[in-house]
C-alpha cells in the first residue's frame, strides 16, 4: 500500500498542495504548486525520502498545479503527466498566466515553466511500479459525472486528498458539488452584456460561499472561460 505525503506551500497567503506517492522504490508527484520554494519544498522532500521520481502528474491547468513542475522534476528524469486537454490549456493560457501572476508573486512564479511532456487519455489507468493511478478528466458537467460516480464507487472510510487544505472524507464531494452548482448559477445569473459587473458578482456569490479568501484569485480564472462556455460571452484568446 503506497504511502501519500502531503507538501503545502504558503506563499504569499496562498495555501497550495502538491503530493508524492511513495511505492516501495519510486517517487510519484501529483502537482507541481504555484512557487519556486514551493516546489523546492516537493524537491527536498523528494530527497529526504531518498526514492527516485518516476512521473510528476498534473491534474488540471491552473497555475498553482504546473508552475512549480520545472522545479519539482530539476535534475530527474520524470515525465511531466497530463491529459491533452490540460496540456492545451496551459500552453495556451501560459503567457496570460504571466502578466496576472508576476506582479502578484514576483519572482517566486518560476520565470522559466515547464509543460507536459507524456500525455494520457482520460480513463487512463497508470502504473508506476506498485503505485496505480486512474485519469479522471473533465469540466464542470464531467466534473460533476466524476463526483457522482466517485460518491458511489468510493468505501465509507475514503481518504480524499485535494488540492488544497487537509484531507477529508466523502463529505468533501458533497461540498464540491454545491460549489460547482453555485458557480455555474453565479455565472449565468450575471448580466455579460456589461462583463466586468457580472463578474464581480460572481465573485461576490462566491466569496459568501467560500471559506476563506486565499484562494479567491484562482477562482475569479475561471469565472470568463465558464461564462464563454456557457455562451454568454465572446470566448477570448489569452
Ligand atoms: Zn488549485
Amino acid at each position: 500500500m503506497p504511502l501519500t505525503h502531503r507538501i503545502e506551500s504558503q506563499v504569499a497567503g496562498t495555501p497550495v498542495n502538491a503530493y508524492l506517492v511513495e511505492g516501495e522504490h519510486r517517487l510519484v508527484a501529483i502537482d507541481g504548486t504555484l512557487t519556486v520554494s514551493g516546489a523546492r519544498a516537493v524537491r527536498d522532500r523528494i530527497d529526504a525520502i531518498g526514492k527516485p521520481l518516476a512521473a510528476l502528474l498534473v491534474t488540471h491547468a491552473h497555475p498553482d498545479h504546473y508552475g512549480g513542475a520545472v522545479e519539482v522534476v530539476a535534475g530527474s528524469e520524470a515525465p511531466i503527466v497530463a491529459t491533452a486537454g490540460v496540456d492545451a490549456a496551459i500552453r495556451r493560457d501560459d503567457e496570460g498566466k504571466e502578466a496576472i501572476l508576476r506582479p502578484m508573486f514576483g519572482d517566486e512564479w518560476p520565470t522559466q515553466r515547464a509543460f507536459p511532456n507524456r500525455l494520457v487519455e482520460p480513463g487512463a489507468e497508470l502504473a508506476f511500479g506498485g503505485i496505480e493511478l486512474v485519469v479522471r478528466d473533465g469540466h464542470w458537467e464531467r466534473w460533476l459525472t466524476n463526483l457522482d460516480a466517485l460518491a458511489a464507487e468510493l468505501p465509507d472510510g475514503v481518504t480524499l486528498l485535494p488540492g488544497h487544505g487537509e484531507q477529508a472524507g466523502r463529505e468533501l464531494l458533497d461540498w464540491q458539488r454545491g460549489y460547482i452548482h453555485r458557480f455555474v448559477a453565479a455565472v449565468r445569473a450575471g448580466d455579460w452584456d456589461d462583463p466586468q459587473p457580472a463578474k464581480q458578482s460572481v465573485v461576490a456569490a462566491m466569496s459568501a460561499f467560500l471559506p476563506a479568501d486565499d484562494l479567491r484569485f484562482l477562482m475569479e480564472l475561471s469565472i470568463e472561460p465558464v461564462a464563454a462556455k456557457l455562451g454568454l460571452l465572446e470566448p477570448s484568446d489569452s
